[in-house]
């Protein structure tokens, strides 16, 4: 096998797919299969199907283009609001888009009408994360624009909460967006049929019989791909955390000292590296780098190895207290999201479904 790889287990991510989907059905609430930390992965959304998604929730349109390629029909959702400079792709690539944009639904509303279609979307509301989304006393006024608009359809609510600054999604932020809905419905006379509300940071809230009724809609990535939710990073019950495994090879092993020689400056990133002496050491040099993937994100499957630090294309660890690893042989890691992402959007790291 070429090195590195990293594995992908669809197996694994069907049964968290179901897992998931099965708990969130309990409370009325559908999920979108997030693949967009795996690049849009076609083996992927198919497992996700299997497991019973009923939408797919990707970022990016090259890898909608790809997966729309290889006949997936489920319904796909565009998690980054749309760019003036696609919208045409943006229609024909996507079902329903979020957004928190009138000049930006009104150019997908013009292009939309152009061609015929009716394009939906799903308008974002700013709990507090400070990501994206209209903040609460602007979106009456937003909908009140649009509900005239043809071309577009309103098909619901969404927020995107812990993402970016960490804001915990509780009751109270969900039972806003449920008053939010609930005043556009009456104030403007339309039916919000979506209250999307959560990633996988809602998972626990969810499981605490805490979501208020009205939300029936969740984006699930990291809680599928690696079987945690994302407040504590807790295993989620009923999945698996390895779908993904990461492998590099030994490309050297040798007994060195652990302290550098020689006088001290800064190491190729600019950090002055700050090292303890344990005296001499078995290191190992591995053909993965920061070129590959998040290097802070992975962790060696066996427990008495310690990665040391990486440069671009090298990544170094100390083998002290396991001999039998060789040269040659590959090293297994765990990923973190982050590690996930970036993995699987390198083209030098050979992806192997299993
Ligand atoms: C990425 C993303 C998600 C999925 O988040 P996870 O924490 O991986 O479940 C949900 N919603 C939006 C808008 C996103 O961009």
């Amino acid at each position: 096998m070429r090195t590195p790889y990293i594995t992908i287990d669809t197996y694994k991510i069907e049964q968290n797919t179901r897992a998931i989907v099965n708990q969130c059905k309990k409370y009325g609430i559908q999920v979108a299969g997030v693949t967009k930390g795996t690049l849009g992965m076609v083996e992927v959304a198919q497992a996700m199907i299997r497991g019973g998604i009923n939408w797919i929730g990707e970022s990016r349109l090259d890898n909608i283009e790809r997966l729309r390629k290889s006949n997936i029909h489920t319904p796909i959702l565009l998690m980054r609001s749309p760019h003036m400079s696609e919208i045409e792709r943006i229609i024909s690539l996507a079902d329903v888009s979020l957004n928190s944009e009138y000049e930006i639904i009104k150019a997908l509303s013009k292009a939309s009408l152009s061609k015929g279609l009716i394009h939906k979307i799903i308008i974002m509301v700013d709990l507090g994360d400070l990501r994206e989304g209209v903040w609460p006393n602007e979106l009456l006024p937003l909908v009140k624009e649009l509900i005239t608009m043809k071309g577009i359809e309103i098909i619901g609510l969404g927020t995107n909460l812990t993402d970016l600054n960490g804001t915990i999604p509780t009751y109270e932020n969900n039972k806003q967006l449920v008053d939010l809905a609930e005043e556009i419905e009456e104030k403007c006379k339309i039916e919000l049929q979506y209250l999307s509300a959560g990633n996988s940071s809602s998972l626990k809230l969810l499981a605490s019989g805490k979501i208020p009724k009205r939300i029936n809609h969740f984006r699930i990535g990291e809680g599928i791909l690696l079987g945690r939710e994302t407040i504590g990073r807790e295993a989620w019950p009923g999945t698996s955390q390895d779908a993904f495994t990461l492998y590099a090879e030994i490309i050297e092993k040798k007994l060195k000292p652990s302290l550098p020689v020689g006088e001290i400056g800064q190491d190729a990133f600019g950090n002055i590296p700050g090292i303890e002496d344990k005296g001499m050491m078995t290191r190992a040099i591995l053909n993965i780098g920061r070129q590959d993937t998040n290097i802070d994100g992975i962790m060696p499957k066996h427990s008495n190895i310690e990665i040391l630090g990486a440069t671009s294309d090298h990544l170094l660890m100390d083998l002290t207290k396991n001999q039998s690893l060789k040269l040659g042989d590959t090293v297994a890691f765990d990923l973190n999201y982050g590690a996930l992402l970036a993995s699987m959007t390198s083209p030098f790291i050979n992806k192997v479904v299993l």
